[in-house]
């Protein structure tokens, strides 16, 4: 396959690394041009002196000067500022975007993408949430391809390949559960954000590990997948399955079943969707049936949950809904990270907004993006 050029948004981040760790054991196979991520750190520094980018841009203006001077030797450019990722993914270099930035933050840098003809890896799953119906009929118009690195839609794109879209009965994304999987509503009342951080089968960002002990994780993948794969949110099923290994299936309209299947690991994915339409191979350790049996799954507790529900809720609704589900989210996921709110307050949070924010049946994307500055000040309010 000749070299893929890649843009890496986020790159610091654990998809990021993750991103990297694939690059660097297929050397051949893609060339890194652009590391990006929100500002300075010592391991952007680093990443940038291994992988040796065009260009090291950051959301964070005042960051220009420091970084320039790391690379006054190297002969790598800096961009800063909060137009500077959507400015550098146009690169005619670039052959692929992969946005693994996390939140709201990332949608403007995809659609920056998705404008400039370049095809995408994603991970940050929040920009098909907001305004999944917009990025998907502009992908389409301007034959752009998107490829998911979240591990349940790449388990559904990798079980739909060379089947027909209208004979899918539904998919049924897995979940683990969470680290609070079989907690009682009780004993919720109590648990720390360094409890939700202590993620039984992955290791991510804070705050998709927040989503994922609430659930919320797998509503905002019930839209993603929604949007993706041009579903009827009623062919979309969520089951608990604690040892993710099936990593999602799909139910064809015959009863067959297909899932994807492997010991938990993004780089799998990731690598997926960075190499597709070819499969490499990969030193990443096998899965064993015999030593890891049983295999087992539960449904989701949505009296506990209630995250979930109200995702189900903002996707039959539409609209500006997920917009606000997501602004609302990303507000309380934040205070329960500082403290500032106890856990089960954050499902309060999300639905007040959800009942207050005026709704928009067919809002266009400067809709959506006020509907998310709106959000966030109104939830901030119920802190
Ligand atoms: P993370 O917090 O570990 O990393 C986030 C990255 O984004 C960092 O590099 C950070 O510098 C950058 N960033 C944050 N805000 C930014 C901004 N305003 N401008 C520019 N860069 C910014 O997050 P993560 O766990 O890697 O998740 C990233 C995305 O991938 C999320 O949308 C998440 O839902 C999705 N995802 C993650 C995993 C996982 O295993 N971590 C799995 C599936 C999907
Ligand atoms: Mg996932």
């Amino acid at each position: 396959m000749n070299p893929k050029h890649l843009a890496i948004l986020g790159c610091t981040g654990s998809i990021g690394r993750q991103c990297l760790d694939v690059v660097r054991e297929h050397p051949q196979s893609f060339v890194v041009e652009i590391l990006a991520a929100q500002g300075f750190s010592k391991a952007l520094v680093s990443q940038a002196k291994e992988f040796r980018p065009k260009v090291v841009a950051v959301a964070k203006s005042s960051d220009f000067e420091v970084l320039r001077q790391a690379f006054e030797q190297d002969h790598i450019d800096v961009a800063a500022g909060e137009n500077a990722l959507a400015e550098v993914v146009a690169m005619p270099e670039i052959d692929m975007v992969v946005s693994a930035i996390v939140g709201f933050a990332g949608l403007r840098s995809v659609i920056a993408a998705i404008e400039a003809k370049k095809h995408i890896a994603l991970a940050n799953k929040e920009t098909l949430v907001v305004a999944g119906e917009w990025v998907m009929n502009r992908l389409k118009s301007l034959q752009v391809d998107l490829l998911p690195i979240d591990s349940e839609h790449s388990a559904i794109f990798q079980c739909l390949e060379g089947e027909k879209p209208n004979k899918v009965e539904k998919i049924i994304l897995t979940g683990s559960g969470g680290p609070f999987r079989g907690m009682s509503l009780e004993r919720l009342q109590n648990v720390k954000p360094e409890d939700a951080l202590h993620h039984p089968t992955w290791n991510m960002g804070p705050k998709i590990s927040v989503d994922s002990a609430t659930l919320m994780n797998k509503g905002l993948e019930v839209i993603e997948a929604r949007w993706l794969f041009h579903l009827n949110p009623n062919q979309i099923e969520v089951i608990i399955h604690p040892q993710s290994v099936i990593h999602s299936m799909v139910q064809f309209v015959d009863g067959s079943i297909k899932a994807q299947m492997s010991i938990p690991d993004m780089r799998l994915p990731i690598q997926y969707a960075l190499s597709y339409p070819e499969r490499l191979p990969s030193s990443f350790q096998r899965f064993d049936f015999i030593r890891n049996s049983p295999l087992t799954f539960e449904a989701p507790n949505t009296h506990v949950f209630r995250n979930l529900i109200l995702a189900f809720e903002a996707l039959h609704q539409g609209g500006n809904m997920p917009c606000i589900l997501n602004a609302a989210n990303e507000i309380a996921v934040e205070a329960f990270l500082q403290h500032r709110i106890p856990f089960l307050r954050m499902p309060v949070i999300i639905e007040k907004c959800m009942n207050m924010i005026d709704f928009i049946s067919s809002p266009d994307l400067s809709q959506l993006i006020e509907t998310d500055r709106i959000t966030r000040e109104v939830a901030q309010g119920f802190l």
